[in-house]
């Protein structure tokens, strides 16, 4: 099935955890803005040093710079068979410009899941938060721990924590998320795309719930 999907949910709501499941269940591309910077950081191309600035605090990369970013990834050959998005749009702004570069390729969104989570739990699974630097799977250290710490139990790479995941860049990202992000949620249930799914439970529950409800929304 091509399924053109976005992951909407405040940071640590488990979105690129479920983003894995759900890109190979449904056979399409993941696309994280937020992996594309990282390595852009990682690489240190201009890119990643421009967007850096903006991730040390938890503030949002300028809305130039990441549509341009995501207009040239919706350009490769891959995204023909459908995508999952996870990390954009990010504001309005971002969800306007999407929906024309997505006119522009003939298709629109088949749907929005939103991924509703408390802010106590959000804060638990940010604090533990630990993502593999080989494969970059994403691991909790109470939640989802390694057999060996520090090891990823997939490909034997090192773990690290974001730098993102300190409690004053958490708190700020929290914050933008409720001022500038979360108005998405009336914008797509407006256009008739949202579905909302409690984030809450274990992994294997939420990913089972999302399926699901794509399945409904798009079937
Ligand atoms: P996001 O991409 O939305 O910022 P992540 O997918 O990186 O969130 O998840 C944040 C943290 O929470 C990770 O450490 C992940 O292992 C953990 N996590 C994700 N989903 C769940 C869940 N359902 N229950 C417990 N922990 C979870
Ligand atoms: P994430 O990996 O989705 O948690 O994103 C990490 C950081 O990357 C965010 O806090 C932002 O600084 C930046 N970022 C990711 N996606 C976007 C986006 N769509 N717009 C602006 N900044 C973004």
């Amino acid at each position: 099935m091509k399924l053109r999907v976005v992951l909407v949910g405040p940071p640590g709501a488990g979105k690129g955890t479920q983003a894995q499941f759900l890109s190979a269940q449904f056979d399409i591309v993941q696309i994280s803005t937020g992996d594309i910077f990282r390595a852009n950081v990682g690489n240190g191309t201009k890119l990643g040093l421009e967007a850096k600035k903006y991730m040390d605090v938890g503030d949002l990369v300028p809305d130039s710079v990441t549509i341009a970013m995501v207009n040239d990834r919706l350009a490769e050959d891959d995204v023909r068979h459908g995508f999952l998005l996870d990390g954009f749009p990010r504001n309005v702004e971002q969800a306007a410009a999407l929906d024309g570069l997505l006119e522009e390729l003939g298709s629109g969104l088949d749907a929005v899941l939103e991924m509703q989570v408390d802010n106590d739990e959000i804060v638990r699974r940010l604090a533990g938060r630990r993502t593999c630097h080989g494969c970059g799977q994403i691991w909790h250290v109470d939640y989802d721990p390694t057999k060996v710490e520090g090891v990823c139990d997939t490909c034997g790479g090192e773990l690290y924590q974001r730098e993102d995941d300190q409690p004053a860049t958490i708190r700020r990202r929290l914050e933008v998320y409720d001022e500038q992000t979360s108005p998405l949620v009336s914008y797509y249930a407006e256009r008739g795309l949202l579905v909302a799914l409690s984030a809450t439970g274990d992994v294997e529950g939420v990913t089972a719930r999302a399926i699901e409800a794509l399945k409904r929304a798009t079937g």
